[in-house]
C-alpha cells in the first residue's frame, strides 16, 4: 500500500486560501533529478545537490528518491555502516520496507508511510538495509531521504532518533477534495506535522488525482520547492510544466500552487509530489562525504573523531 490512505478524503480538514490578495509564488527554476548510485549500489534520483545553488535549497542539503519501481528477488540493496555529523537525515518510505539501526540505540522498520528522523548531531553510525522479505521476494520499494542542515549552535548536539508512524502524519485535503496532503513536519495552514526540527521547515507528501488543484498558504520567510515523485502537472502562478523527477524552485510570494495534469501516463496514474521549504540558515557550508560542518577545520576534526571511534562503535553482532 503506498503511503498512508485516509478512509474518507472528504472528511479531512481542507486547506484553503482565505486572503484574496495572496500572491502565488512564481517558479524560478526547474531541475531534472540526476540518476546516481548510493550505498551498496542502489539507484537514486537526486534533484539536489547538482544543478541548483545550495543557497536556493538552504536549510536542505540533499534529496534522494530511492526506487519507485518493482524490484526482482535478491535485487534490493542498502547501505553498510557509515557515519554522519552536523545535520539530520529524514527517511520517508512510501512503499516497501527499510530496516534501520544506529549507534545511539535507535532503529526499526521504516515502511508504508512511516518516517525515520535521525539527528546525527555530534556523530552517529547507522546502517540501512532492505527487509529480509523484500530481499527474498522482491516487490515495490519507494522512499525518500532528505538531509536537513543544522545551524552551527546545534551541530554538536546529542544524536537523536524519532520514529514517526504513518498514522501520526497529519492528513489534510485541498479545497477541491482531490488531493491527500500528508504533513510530515512543520506547520501548514495552522496544522502541525509530527516531525520535530531544529530549523523551521514544512515538509509534506501530496497525492493529486488527475486534474486536481492544490493551493497552500506558505510562510513568506521560507523558501519553497516542489519535487515530482511520479506523474506530471503544472506549478506556480505561470503554470510551468512539471515533469516526473523534476524539482521546481519557487520565488517570493504567499502561496504555493500546483495542479495535476488531466491525463497521467505513469503506472501510478496520479501525481505524487513532495512540497518542502524552510527558513534558510545562511551559514557557510563545509561538506565532506557524510559530514557537513561550517569550516574545513571542523571536517578534519570529524574525520579524526570518526577514525578514533568517537562517533560510536558498530555493535558486535554486526562485525
Ligand atoms: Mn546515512
Amino acid at each position: 500500500m503506498p503511503a498512508i490512505q485516509p478512509e474518507n478524503i472528504l472528511a479531512l480538514p481542507r486547506v484553503t486560501i482565505d486572503n484574496p490578495l495572496a500572491l502565488a509564488r512564481p517558479v524560478v527554476k526547474l531541475v531534472k533529478a540526476q540518476t546516481t548510485f548510493e550505498g551498496e549500489g542502489f539507484m537514486v534520483r537526486r534533484p539536489f545537490p547538482g544543478g541548483v545553488s545550495m543557497r536556493d535549497v538552504d536549510p536542505f542539503l540533499l534529496l534522494d528518491q530511492m526506487g519507485g519501481f518493482e524490484l526482482e528477488p535478491e535485487e534490493a540493496k542498502g547501505t553498510p555502516w557509515h557515519p554522519h555529523r552536523g545535520f539530520e537525515t529524514v527517511t520517508y518510505m512510501l512503499d516497501g520496507q527499510l530496516q534501520h539501526q544506529d549507534t545511539s540505540g535507535g532503529g526499526g522498520m521504516i515502511t508504508d508511510g512511516s518516517t525515520q528522523w535521525m539527528t546525527a548531531g555530534s556523530g552517529i553510525l547507522h546502517i540501512e538495509q532492505p527487509s529480509e522479505y523484500l530481499l527474498r521476494h522482491g516487490g515495490m520499494m519507494h522512499g525518500v531521504q532528505l538531509w536537513v542542515n543544522l545551524p552551527a549552535e546545534h551541530k554538536m548536539s546529542d544524536p537523536k532518533y524519532q520514529g514517526i508512524e504513518a498514522q501520526s502524519v497529519k492528513l489534510l485535503t485541498s479545497a477541491d477534495g482531490g488531493a491527500i496532503i500528508r504533513l510530515i513536519a512543520g506547520d501548514l495552514a495552522g496544522h502541525e506535522g509530527p516531525g520535530s526540527t531544529f530549523t523551521p521547515i514544512t515538509y509534506a507528501h501530496i497525492t493529486l488525482e488527475p486534474g486536481a488543484k492544490v493551493e497552500l498558504p506558505w510562510n513568506p520567510e521560507f523558501n519553497a520547492m516542489v519535487y515530482s515523485l511520479n506523474g506530471s502537472g503544472a506549478v506556480g502562478i505561470e503554470q510551468a510544466p512539471l515533469a516526473e523527477s523534476t524539482l521546481a524552485i519557487f520565488g517570493a510570494g504567499d502561496t504555493v500552487v500546483l495542479q495535476a495534469d488531466g491525463a497521467q501516463l505513469g503506472a501510478a496514474k496520479k501525481l505524487d509530489v513532495l512540497v518542502l521549504g524552510g527558513k534558510p540558515i545562511g551559514e557557510p557550508v563545509a561538506h565532506y562525504g557524510p559530514f557537513v560542518m561550517n569550516t574545513h577545520a571542523e571536517l578534519v576534526q570529524a574525520v579524526e573523531d570518526f577514525q578514533a571511534g568517537r562517533m560510536g562503535v558498530i555493535p558486535p553482532a554486526h562485525v
